[in-house]
Order: structure tokens, then sequence, then C-alpha cells
């Protein structure tokens, strides 16, 4: 069995963590230490939402993290498509969501109390890491990615910004509204008993139109909320380094160069719409430690990484750019009626058997085909 006896991480994300804290439970004499830029207590983003199987991928390879998270979840079992000329529900389509900074919290105690060492405040360089083994996830503006990795990055045409409003939504949600200088959607969903996501999402031209380039975070957070005031309630949107921006596209080949595996959104992204990126960061983080720990070295394990990781996370992030494809047209989408625009939501990524439909929206379909 491989035994790194020294171990850097780079990035103190969901996927670095989730590495920490298996590494920690498989190399117990090791020095398993992860290294976080920002300070202890502080993120990005609201909540994040996981798809359908929740965190069932963590019960396996570490149930006491699972049993920590899975209680501070909110979950649901329906969806809600709001269309400006009538609401839809897709029955059967679950997610689970909690708060970005709740989880890192979470996960961070778990990791100290099995002894890792987590150095916040700290931005690393992976050049001067002497570790045995160092796990790059470093997220989206990755230093440890390099050459070697061969990064393909673009960008999504959609802008969209990422709120919170301390308004709980019964269910995930997707908002449509109509207006003259061009459509928007927002993506809202409860992360806590008192607080939800709230993305806001529109395409170019429209993001031109509105004049959101001219605006600061508050002024955008001010203009969408009274945009979406219905659906609010009157009740604010809360910014939290909720700058436009367009998502980001990447996928890299290669996963690891030398002592280094990269894992997580160093490698790639995976479109809000599907909610994976995080569950994908975490999975990595499996797969790799699990790779490592089975082999008989540390470069077998690491080549056992390389070939068995990328093609299953491939399948998802090609679902999710499928997905995001959708939302990039989404405003002629919206000429549909509203059960159209709702089978075609939920069939953006591909052709879906009838009878699977059926299986997964039993409501849902009842209603399509009797208006057909
Ligand atoms: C608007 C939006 C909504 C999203 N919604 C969802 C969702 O609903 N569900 C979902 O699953 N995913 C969602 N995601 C995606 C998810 O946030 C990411 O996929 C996930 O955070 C990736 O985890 P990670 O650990 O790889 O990277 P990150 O979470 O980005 O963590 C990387 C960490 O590395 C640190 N770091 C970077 N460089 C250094 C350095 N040199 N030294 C030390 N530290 C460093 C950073 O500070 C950061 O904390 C969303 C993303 C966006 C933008």
């Amino acid at each position: 069995m491989a035994k790194p006896s020294s171990i850097d991480i780079i990035g103190g994300g969901p996927g670095g963590l989730t590495a920490a804290i298996l590494a920690a439970r498989a190399f117990p004499q090791a020095r398993v230490t992860v290294h976080e830029a920002a300070p202890r207590g502080v993120t990005w983003g609201f909540g994040v939402v996981f798809s359908d199987r929740a965190l069932d991928f963590l019960a396996k390879d570490d149930p006491e993290t699972h049993d920590l998270i899975a209680p501070r979840m909110e979950r649901w079992q329906n969806m809600v498509l709001n269309h400006p000329d009538g609401a839809v529900t897709l029955d059967g389509i679950g997610f689970a969501a909690i708060g970005r900074l709740e989880l890192l919290t979470i996960l961070t105690a778990r990791a100290e109390a099995l002894g890792v060492e987590l150095r916040f405040g700290t931005e690393a360089d992976p050049a001067s890491m002497q570790a045995d083994l160092i796990i790059g996830a470093d997220g989206l503006n990755s230093r440890c990615r390099t050459a070697a990795n061969a990064p393909s990055l673009g960008h999504m045409s959609n802008r969209f910004a990422w709120f919170g409003t301390p308004r709980p939504f019964d269910a995930l949600t997707q908002t449509f509204i109509r207006h003259p200088k061009g459509a928007l959607n927002a993506h809202h969903y409860r992360y806590a008993p008192d607080m939800s996501t709230f993305i806001v999402e529109l395409e170019e031209a429209a993001f031109d139109a509105h004049g959101f380039a001219n605006m600061g975070e508050e002024e955008s957070a001010a203009y969408c909320a009274s945009l979406f005031s219905d659906v609010l309630e009157g009740a604010p949107l809360l910014t939290n380094r909720s700058i436009w921006r367009q998502f980001p596209k990447l996928w890299c080949e290669t996963w690891t160069a030398g002592n280094m595996a990269l894992l997580g959104d160093a490698v790639h992204t995976a479109h809000f719409s599907i909610g994976s990126g995080t569950r994908l960061a975490m999975e990595d983080a499996i797969a790799l430690i699990t790779a490592i720990s089975g082999a008989s070295s540390l470069e077998a394990g690491l080549a056992d990484y390389q070939q068995s990781r990328p093609p299953v996370a491939r399948k998802i992030v090609t679902g999710a750019n499928t997905s995001a494809a959708w939302y990039e047209t989404f405003s002629q989408h919206m000429e549909m009626p509203p059960l159209d625009f709702a089978m075609s939501y939920v069939t953006r990524s591909g052709r879906v058997p009838t009878e699977k439909l059926r299986a997964l929206s039993p409501g849902f379909m009842a209603e399509y085909e009797a208006a057909q």
C-alpha cells in the first residue's frame, strides 16, 4: 500500500477539505496540511444544491462526515418553473441544499478533529511545497494547474450574479420574467430555514440593455430585487462578492503531474444549473484517496486516478455544458406555452424516453399529455 508521509493540499474548498479528511483517515501517520488563501470563516456565494442523491456518494467512504452534513441540509421533492404565463410543477426532481460557508465550516471542524493542520490566510506557492504528495484543490484560477495539464478554458455567453435573500422558498424554483429590455431568469432555493440562494441570469444582449455593466453590486441587487419583487414578496437581495460573471467552461485532460494531483474546479467546471460542481470536487477527492490507498506505490495510485476519474467526471461536465447551452437561449424557449416550455427544460440535456419521464415525474407528465 502507498503510504505518503506528508501531504500538502492547496485550497480549502469542498474538494481540498474532503481530500484532507479522507487522507487523514487513510494515512493516520502522515502530516496533512491544508493551505487556504482566505481567512477562516470567509467564502464567496450563498447556498449550493446537490442533485438527486444529495450526499449519498459520501456515505460509503466517510459516514461520519456524511452524518454531520446531512441533518443540516434543506430538502424538497419537486421543482417549480415560474413561466410568465403560468407555473409548472416538476414532481420527482428532488434536490438538497446547504450554505457553502456552513458546509466548509463542518468540513474544517472534521478535518481538524482528525489532526489535519489548516493554515488560513496563506496564499500557497505550489513550487515551494516539499511533501510526498501535493494536491491542487485551488479552484478555477488554479496556480497548481500548469501547461502539463493542458487546460481548455472558455466562457458561457450569459451573465449571472449570485445573490442571497432572507426569503425561504418552498422548493427549488426557476422564475422567468419578460421585460422590454430583455428577459431575466432567477434560480432560487432555500439552503437554510431562513435563507435562500438567488442567482439572476440573463443573455448578453439583455445584460447590456439593462445597463448592468455600469452598476455596482448593491445597485444591481436593488434593481434585480425590484424586477423580481413578486416572487421575493418584497424581500431584499443580499450581496457577497455578487459581481456579474460569465460562467467559466474549463476542462483538463491531465490531472496529475509528478507528485501532484489536481481535483475539483482546478480541472473542470460544471454549470450551476445541474448542481454538481461541489459534488464533483468531493467525488474527485474520494477517487484520488481511494486510488492512492489501494495502490502499491504513490506513482501507481496517481496513474490509477488519472486513468479512472476523468472519464466519470467528463460525463457530468458534458451534461452541465448541455444544460448551460439551453440557458443561453432561454428567452426563445420562453415563447413556448408553459407546459411545452417545461418539457423543453426537462429534456434539455438530450432525448429522454417518455417512459422514463413518466416514471420520474408522473404528475407533470399526466398534465402535459392531457394537454396535447
Ligand atoms: C453561481 C454559482 C453557483 C454554484 N452553485 C452550485 C450548486 O448549487 N451546487 C454545486 O454543487 N456547485 C455549485 N457551484 C460550483 C461550486 O461552487 C464549485 O464547483 C466548487 O466550489 C468547487 O470546489 P473546489 O474545492 O474545487 O474549489 P473552490 O470551492 O473554488 O475552492 C478553492 C479554494 O482554494 C483557495 N485557493 C486558491 N488558490 C490558492 C492558493 N494559491 N493558496 C491557498 N489557497 C488557494 C480558494 O481561496 C478557495 O477557497 C456554483 C458555482 C457558482 C459560480
